[in-house]
């Protein structure tokens, strides 16, 4: 089998949920310590399940250098909340659901069969670490 190259991996999100008030105080104080200490491009807060995210939640990108600083500070100090973190390649389908790590809780991405399963010319121009919309 072949080797996917990493050089595949044109950024990276990490999607941290929240459900409920507590956990929703915490997800915006993660939030302002994000972006006070790292180079990432902060989503803004989505109140309601949007896209293949089943609970609210909130987008952080960052290019492929940020990863080895970000990632392992996140496993630290999630405060307890549960994260998604995927690759963006131009496969969004294995992106989500095959090529992801989870920190806590593993939850479902929804309409997975929404996702470009094969290369996407559109989703390989666009850089994908700016803020979503
Ligand atoms: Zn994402």
């Amino acid at each position: 089998m072949m080797d996917i190259p990493v050089s595949k991996i044109v950024s990276y999100h990490a999607h941290i949920y929240f459900q409920g008030d507590e956990q929703r105080a915490a997800a915006l104080l993660l939030r302002e310590r994000i972006g006070k200490r790292f180079a990432v491009a902060l989503g803004r807060v989505h109140e309601q399940p949007i896209g293949p995210h089943a609970r609210p939640m909130y987008q952080v990108a960052f290019n492929p250098e940020t990863f080895a600083s970000f990632v392992p500070w996140l496993m630290l100090n999630r405060m307890g909340l549960t994260v998604l973190v995927h690759p963006n390649t131009s496969r969004a389908r294995d992106d989500h659901l095959v090529n992801s790590l989870w920190l806590g809780e593993v939850l479902p991405i929804l309409h997975a069969e929404e996702l470009a399963e094969a290369d996407d010319p559109a989703s390989r121009i666009v850089p994908n670490t700016g803020v979503a919309p």
